[in-house]
């Protein structure tokens, strides 16, 4: 994909309605507005608190007010990515509520890694999901494309889930490296992970100066590189693995952006860092309204 300076400064500038969305209608299936929907790809709302929230009593808090937001008949599927120390009291809040998982694992099993925690430590406190790849973890922690395939292995190897997060810098994406980038630490994250293991895989595609900035990207150019990681897994696994993949978007999702992001057809859900720190926002993003935009 390339995009023009105009495209570049249009999404620097951070507007999320320098486009008008189209909401895709299937011809074929005209009960059916996208094909997440086409396909039963459940959107999911996943929340990634990173170093925050600072005690426990303020975690307890902001669990309950997201898990109040979570009706009966909620559009999404919710999932919180929460610091160690919170696992198992956020666990106990969430019920079967939503996914509670870690933000990352080491990926060793055990032995002389201090600091390390393993998916056998996670399984025994019920933890089945965790991050991995997240750029903060790439730019901050230094974890290559192999350390991140390694833990994604394991964690599936292990009988868990892994978000795997991709995305490019804002210097790659201004020299319309976009798809390659992508593609390259999709097909290494995934290295050796088969097409079984695959539906424990869930893809987040976030842009690196997304996240953070509030600048999000539009719902055009986020689609238009959810497409691409959609036929780069076609290739990689077939379709029907492809189809059934959900890709996130992670970068300054708001209550303002979530709606026209979720009416684009390859966009299942989000991957959602400051407003998962606020439970009205997070609600919002949670039960998001379906946008007619066609008219
Ligand atoms: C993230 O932490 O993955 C993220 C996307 O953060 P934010 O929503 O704050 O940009």
């Amino acid at each position: 994909m390339k995009f023009s300076a105009a495209f570049t400064f249009l999404l620097l500038a951070g507007t999320t309605n320098a486009f008008v969305n189209k909401q895709f209608t299937s011809p074929s299936f005209p009960g059916c507005t996208t094909s997440t929907e086409l396909a039963a790809r459940k959107p999911f709302m996943t929340g990634n608190w990173k170093l925050n929230p600072q005690t426990k009593a303020e975690a307890v808090d902001l669990a309950r007010g997201i898990v109040d937001s979570i009706g009966e008949d909620s559009p999404s599927d919710v999932g919180l990515f929460v610091p160690f120390p919170f696992l198992e009291t956020v666990q106990n809040i969430a019920g079967d509520k939503l996914i509670v998982g870690a933000e990352m694992i080491t990926p060793e099993m055990k032995g002389a890694f201090t600091g390390g925690v393993s998916p056998t430590m996670l399984k025994s406190i019920g933890i089945e999901w965790a991050l991995a790849g997240h750029s903060e973890r790439r730019t901050i922690n230094g974890e290559s494309d192999e350390d991140i395939n390694a833990q994604c292995k394991l964690l599936v190897e292990n009988d868990m889930n892994v978000v795997l997060c991709i995305g490019e810098t804002l210097e790659e994406f201004e020299k319309s490296l976009v798809d390659a980038v992508c593609e390259i630490q999709l097909k290494k994250g995934l290295e050796g992970i088969s097409a079984d293991q695959m539906s424990a895989v869930t893809i987040a595609y976030e842009p690196v100066w997304a996240i953070g900035t509030g600048k999000v990207a539009t719902p055009e150019i986020a689609q238009s590189v959810h497409e691409s990681i959609r036929q780069i897994l076609d290739k990689m696994y077939g379709s029907s693995v492809s189809e059934s993949t959900r890709i996130l978007y992670g970068g300054s999702v708001s209550p303002d952006s979530v709606d026209g992001l979720l009416a684009q057809p390859d966009i299942d859900g989000g991957l959602v860092g400051g407003a998962s720190l606020d439970a009205t926002s997070f609600g919002r993003i949670i039960n998001f309204e379906t946008v007619d935009v066609m008219a």
